[in-house]
């Protein structure tokens, strides 16, 4: 192509290749260490398989001394949405993956190898465009959507395989004052990339999830630059990651039959392609069938899904790293209480059959584990920062009540695997809370339905007669049981297995009886704790009412 072909193209002043390449030295990072990023787009929906790569490349950059950096890649500008860069900020933050370099949240970047917002680096893309085209590796295309459209028309109808190739390249063999004379008539146009790939031929990619994988050469002269001078995900990406020393890439499979092309591009700029782990889609089981997670069709597709019901975020890392590492489980029961960042996440071990699917019982177990492990003061904040965004009313309720709240959560807590494990959300505590205060605790009288009224009622009153809250358990329990006793309730367990007629039930009923009274449930942590916490007028109040 002509100097004034390219100059008509490139018109505006433009930096040149050594300037920006001194721009982006070579990292100087320890031997091993890896560079990774994520790079969603700002659409104004964080998906939680962003947070799924994020958490790979977060955690193999930083446990081998490398870089985890962020890139907005707002390329589309027609997708774009107000409010879309705080939310992905936000997102990664919450989740404890903070990147190295990247956008801050009043707009303002950290790290030495911006802007990294692909909207401010327009020169960078065109310049390398330019390259491209002095390189004679691209060219302007005229075609318009409806020639596209039609080009895909005869190919359907004569079972051609899709696409801009081959003889179906028309602007590829354009003369150059054909093409003077488009641009000189202002036509329209995009920057195509001149293929030299042949589709027959198969090229091996290794990916770091997904194994080897046999695929043929890219042969589609596919767009770098559209018509508003932006770059296409593909061209941008292969400048970013070589400018910001990416050295490996986690992002969704749904790029891996671009690959080739993507390595083509690299090449063809004179480059190294990182290496690429591609996952797999996190997939739901729907009516027995595995599917893609939709962000139509499944609200926890969306980030945002888990802030509202309040799974603690430690849950949701855990649970997705399992899905990454399966032996984290492993490593988990091993060291409980070692903070995640001790697991080494390892390429090898992520699993490259099938989908990753994402399964809310697991979660919800590995959540309950969590919370677990948790101390009540912990878990109180965690509430507490739920309640105030999502349910103020309750805020109120726990900061007007921080004491009892506390010594509410404490019991049965940090005594290892038999810890309470009733908790799986923040959303859960509410109603796991309600029988403590007056306003929103339930009597529930049929659930004793199955007693002698009688009985219930003379145990009861018996009991509210000699309660003393500083009784030690023991006593408590003896009381308990000489009560039930005296009405017929055996005291003795073994007793009352080898005869049960005998009896009208036993002290596990009693208990029951109590149990019911005081928390208007059948299950709840240990009575005898959970009536220390109530304390000794709220008590009576239950048994005599
Ligand atoms: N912006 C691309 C997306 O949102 C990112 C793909 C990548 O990580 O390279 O799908």
């Amino acid at each position: 192509m002509t100097p004034e072909i390219i100059e008509k193209m490139f018109p505006n002043p433009l930096p040149s290749i050594a300037e920006i390449e001194a721009k982006y030295p070579p990292r100087q990072l320890p031997e091993g260490a890896k560079v990774m990023r994520v790079a969603p787009s700002p659409t104004g929906f964080m998906h939680l398989g962003g947070i799924y790569q994020g958490i790979l490349a977060d955690r193999i950059a930083h446990q081998s001394g490398g870089v985890f950096f962020v890139r907005i890649e707002d390329t589309d500008q027609k997708r774009k949405v107000d409010g879309a860069i705080d939310l992905i900020i936000k997102s990664f933050e919450r989740y404890n993956l903070v990147p190295d370099e990247g956008v801050n949240l009043d707009g303002s970047e950290k790290g030495n190898y911006g802007p990294y917002t692909q909207s401010l680096r327009k020169d960078i893309y065109q310049a390398y465009a330019k390259k491209l085209v002095e390189e004679g590796k691209a060219y302007p295309c005229f075609c318009t959507a409806e020639d596209v459209e039609l080009l895909r028309k005869v190919q359907e109808k004569t079972n051609v395989r899709p696409g801009y190739h081959g003889q179906y390249a028309k602007c590829r063999n354009l003369t150059d004052s054909q093409i003077l004379e488009n641009l000189n008539a202002g036509k329209p146009w995009v920057l195509r990339f001149k293929s030299t790939g042949d589709y027959e031929k198969k090229m091996a990619i290794k990916d770091l999830a997904k194994g080897m994988l046999l695929m043929p050469e890219n042969d589609l002269d596919i767009v770098i630059l559209k018509g508003d001078g932006l770059p296409t995900y593909h061209f941008a990406h292969a400048i970013d990651d070589h400018l910001m020393g990416t050295t490996h890439v986690s992002r969704g499979d749904e790029w891996v039959s671009s690959t080739p092309l993507h390595i083509q591009l690299f090449a063809a700029l004179g480059w190294k392609a990182p290496k690429y782990a591609q996952l797999a889609t996190l997939q739901k089981l729907d009516n027995g069938h595995k599917r893609k997670l939709s962000k139509r069709h499944d609200p926890e597709a969306s980030i945002t899904y888990f802030w509202e019901h309040g799974y603690p975020e430690l849950a949701l890392v855990e649970y997705l790293t399992n899905i990454l590492n399966a032996n984290f489980e492993d490593w988990r029961k091993a060291n409980p209480m070692a903070p995640i960042t001790d697991f080494q996440m390892n390429f090898n071990k992520i699993s490259n059959t099938g989908g990753a699917l994402f399964d809310f019982v697991k979660l919800n177990s590995i959540s309950k584990d969590v919370v677990a492990r948790m101390t009540a003061e912990e878990v109180y904040k965690a509430v507490l920062k739920w309640a105030q965004e999502y349910r103020p009313d309750f805020a109120k309720r726990l900061t007007d009540n921080q004491a009892l709240v506390t010594a509410a959560l404490n019991i049965e807590r940090g005594i290892g695997k038999q810890s309470r494990k009733d908790i799986v959300k923040w959303e859960d505590v509410p109603a796991d809370l309600a029988f403590y205060f007056e306003d929103s605790f339930e009597a529930h009288p049929e659930l004793l339905a199955s007693y002698e009224r009688a009985d219930v009622q003379a145990i009861v009153s018996a009991f509210a007669q000699v309660y003393d809250p500083n009784d030690a358990k023991d006593i408590w329990f003896n009381k308990i049981k000489e009560i039930g006793a005296q009405y017929g309730f055996c005291a003795d367990m073994k007793a009352y297995k080898a005869n049960p007629s005998a009896f009208k039930g036993n002290v596990s009923d009693v208990a029951k009886i109590l149990r019911v009274k005081i928390t208007g449930r059948e299950q709840s942590p240990d009575l005898y704790a959970i009536m220390q916490v109530l304390g000794k007028e709220s008590v009576l109040k239950r048994l005599k009412g």
